[in-house]
């Protein structure tokens, strides 16, 4: 089969289609003939690799996918041969303490498919068969296939960490990635006041027609002044980052009183300045997230499929062309997911 794969870390040229092995299904998994599959920074980190640390085998990048069921291993009776699914790429073990309270994402052999274990940008891909979920039916193939990891990491972020309540309000930066749309759209279905940020007025105009309520390009004006001034110098309730060092300043200066701030990234550093007098005196609460709990899945997918929402995508790519959706991901200029169309 073809597949996106990596001999070694490194820069967008590492990144190569090539003939791999099929998978085959172990016990209690499945193989997916994987239709579309969506792009995340993840895949970046994944293909650059931690400094000082070779890649042992040739490595299949991609963690979300939608696809057909076509094989089944042993001791799975659901999902059956070809059923479409979404694929939820959070590896647990199941039975540490974290898992048996449902809070698969804090288990301590926590994985993704695609990290460690071979990933979605292939023609199939095995997965444990309790991975798979029923594809919304709203959604076309490629809505789909890039919902997994951003829309589960945002709804972990408002829903289950912040707790958002209807009537809050709720800033998101750098509008257009895909964690920052999936949290505009739930947070406007949940009720939410949202402000977004943007260096673009185009992505802007795009967030109001998503349900945005007040935007700001802020290349024009300083963030926690123009909070301050929409809000009455109240802050807001709840600031969600997947931005890290150059918007964490900002998330501890926007909040109100008593407010809530929720990391999901760090896609601009991981060394950030923090006002610890802001934090005590605000008595704010500081709340990292990483991606979701099985409970977490499934109730997303509950709320897009009830909604009908629709995730955004900005381009679909050939699986052939891994590459150049890679490189249009890392150039920032995208609004919405990237995906790529891996079979018919
Ligand atoms: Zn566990």
């Amino acid at each position: 089969m073809k597949a996106a794969v990596i001999h070694e870390h490194g820069d967008l040229d590492v990144l190569r289609v090539e003939d791999f092995e099929t998978p085959k299904p172990g016990p209690g998994e499945v193989v997916v003939k994987v239709l579309h599959a969506g792009l995340n920074h993840l895949d970046i980190w994944v293909r650059k690799g931690r400094p000082g640390a070779p890649l042992e085998a040739t490595h299949v990048v991609g963690s979300d996918a939608v696809g057909v069921v076509a094989a089944m291993g042993e001791g799975v009776d659901s999902p059956e041969i070809g059923e479409q699914v979404v694929v939820n790429p959070a590896l647990s073990c199941g039975h540490c303490e974290f898992c048996r309270r449902g809070q698969q994402s804090e288990c301590v052999t926590f994985g993704l498919i695609g990290l460690s274990r071979p990933g979605t940008f292939a023609e199939r891909v095995a997965v444990p068969a309790r991975n798979c979920y029923p594809m919304p039916p709203h959604l076309s193939d490629e809505e789909a296939g890039v919902l997994s990891l951003a829309y589960v990491t945002a709804w972990r972020m408002l829903m289950t960490r912040a707790q958002l309540r209807p009537g809050e309000t709720v800033l998101i930066h750098g509008i257009g990635g895909g964690v920052a749309l999936a949290a505009l759209q739930f947070a406007t279905m949940a009720g939410a006041e949202v402000f977004v940020t943007s260096s673009s007025n185009d992505k802007l105009a795009r967030a109001t027609s998503l349900g945005a309520d007040h935007t700001l390009n802020y290349n024009e004006r300083d963030v926690p002044k123009w909070i301050e001034s929409e809000t009455s110098g109240r802050g807001v309730d709840v600031a969600i980052d997947a931005v890290g060092a150059a918007t964490w300043p900002l998330d501890i200066a926007c909040v109100r009183k008593g407010g809530r701030i929720v990391l999901c990234g760090i896609t601009t550093g991981a060394k950030a300045q923090t006002n610890l007098q802001a934090v005590y005196w605000n008595q704010l609460t500081l709340m990292g997230s990483t991606m979701g709990s099985d409970e977490d899945f499934r109730q997303m997918l509950r709320a897009v499929t009830v909604n009908k929402l629709k995730p955004v995508v900005d381009k679909v790519f050939p699986l052939e062309k891994a590459r150049d959706a890679m490189e249009r991901m890392e150039t920032e200029g995208q609004f919405g997911k990237i995906a790529l169309k891996v079979s018919d």
